[in-house]
C-alpha cells in the first residue's frame, strides 16, 4: 500500500506553519501550477512558502509533453519536493514530475472535481493510453477550504459525478475477479464505495455549495484516492462508466468535465447491473450536475459510438460492457429507456 502521510483539511490550512511541518527541511522546492491559480492566490501562495527557496513553473495542459517540457525546463536544478497547486490537471503533472524526479509532492487542490487529488495516478493526455499511468501518491495533501471554495461552481460538484463512478467501479473489480480471477481487494472496494455514499448524503448542499457539504465532498474525495493507493490499482476507482468517459475523451474532447461525464455514464452502467438507475440521476440533479448526455453537449450518435468504443479502449480490464457485448441498436434503446 502506498499512502499519502498527512492530509489537513481545513479553513485556511494552506499556510506557513503547515507547509513548514510537512517539509522541515528548509531546502529549494519546485511549485507547480496554472496561470489563474498564480494570478488569483499568488499572494497565498507566496505567504505559505516564505520559509522556502522555490521556482515556479507554469503548466497549462494536461499532457506528457507539457509534463516532459517541465522535467527538461527544471533540469538538474535539484529540487527536493514538488508542490502542485490547482486543479485536476495541474495536480497531474506535478505527481509525473515528482515521480520521475523521485521527489514528494504535496498536493493543494484549488478545486474538487476529482478523486486525483490524493491518489496515486496520473492522467495525461498524448501518451499511449487514453487513461492514468500509476505513480505515487502525494506525501501530503492540504486542502484549503477557503481556496477550494473560491472555484467556478461547476469544478465543485462535478467531484461528486466521479465519485457516483464507484457505484459501478467496485462491481466491475468484483465481476473480473469472479469470472476472470482477477485479484480483489474487499477493503479498498469497500473504502471507495463508502467514500461515494458519504458525498451522495450531501447531494443537495454540494449542489448549493454548502461549505459542510463541500467539506465532505473533499473528504470522500481524498479516501478515494486512497482506496486506489490500498488496491495499488485504479480498478476501485474507474470501471466501465470510466472507460466510457475516456471514450467520450476521444470522441468529443473537452465536452464535459470529468465529473459529470462519469455521473451521467454510470445512470447507464447502474442499469447494467440492475441498481437503482433513477436513484442515482435523480442525486445527479439534486447537486446541480447534468443528467443526460444531451445536457453535456454530446449527441446521441457520439454516446452510442463512445459506449461501443469503451471496452475497446482497454480490452484487459475487463468490465460488465465486456460481458455484455452491446449491439448500437440495444444501447440506443437503453439510452432512450434511460432517458439521458
Ligand atoms: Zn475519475
Amino acid at each position: 500500500m502506498e499512502l499519502p502521510q498527512i492530509v489537513i483539511i481545513g479553513d485556511g490550512s494552506f499556510n506557513r506553519d503547515n507547509i513548514s511541518n510537512i517539509f522541515k527541511l528548509k531546502s529549494r522546492g519546485l511549485i507547480i501550477t496554472g496561470p489563474h491559480v498564480l494570478k488569483k492566490f499568488g499572494g497565498e501562495i507566496e505567504s505559505a512558502l516564505s520559509d522556502f527557496s522555490y521556482d515556479t513553473v507554469i503548466v497549462n495542459e494536461p499532457t506528457y509533453e507539457e509534463a516532459e517540457r517541465v522535467l527538461a525546463q527544471v533540469g538538474a536544478a535539484n529540487h527536493l519536493f514538488v508542490i502542485g497547486i490547482g486543479g485536476g490537471k495541474t495536480l497531474d503533472i506535478a505527481k509525473y514530475v515528482g515521480f520521475k524526479l523521485g521527489r514528494p509532492v504535496l498536493s493543494v487542490p484549488t478545486n474538487a472535481s476529482n478523486d486525483g487529488i490524493a491518489s496515486p495516478f496520473s492522467s495525461l493526455r498524448g501518451g499511449k493510453y487514453p487513461y492514468s499511468l500509476k505513480v505515487k501518491p502525494p506525501l501530503g495533501v492540504v486542502a484549503d477550504v477557503s481556496i477550494i471554495m473560491q472555484a467556478p461552481e461547476g469544478q465543485i460538484n462535478s467531484g461528486l459525478g466521479d465519485l457516483i463512478g464507484k457505484i459501478t467501479s467496485v462491481r466491475d473489480w468484483h465481476l473480473a475477479w469472479k469470472e476472470k480471477g482477477e485479484y480483489y481487494g474487499g477493503y479498498a472496494s469497500k473504502l471507495a464505495l463508502e467514500s461515494a455514499r458519504h458525498a451522495l448524503a450531501s447531494a443537495e448542499g454540494i449542489g448549493s455549495l454548502k461549505l459542510d457539504s463541500v467539506r465532505n465532498l473533499l473528504e470522500a474525495l481524498i479516501s478515494a484516492g486512497v482506496a486506489g493507493g490500498i488496491a495499488g490499482s485504479s480498478r476501485p476507482l474507474s470501471g466501465s462508466e470510466h472507460l466510457i468517459t475516456h471514450a467520450l475523451d476521444v470522441l468529443a474532447p473537452g465536452q464535459g468535465m470529468h465529473g459529470e461525464k462519469v455521473g451521467v455514464s454510470t445512470v447507464f452502467t447502474s442499469y447494467l447491473y440492475g441498481l437503482n438507475w433513477g436513484k442515482i440521476k435523480s442525486s445527479l440533479n439534486k447537486a446541480g450536475l447534468p443528467v443526460s448526455y444531451k445536457e453535456l453537449g454530446i449527441d446521441r450518435k457520439t454516446a452510442v459510438k463512445a459506449i461501443t468504443m469503451a471496452p475497446t479502449l482497454r480490452p484487459e480490464r475487463y468490465t460488465i460492457l465486456h460481458k455484455m457485448g452491446l449491439s448500437e441498436s440495444k444501447i440506443n434503446e437503453m439510452l432512450d429507456r434511460l432517458e439521458i
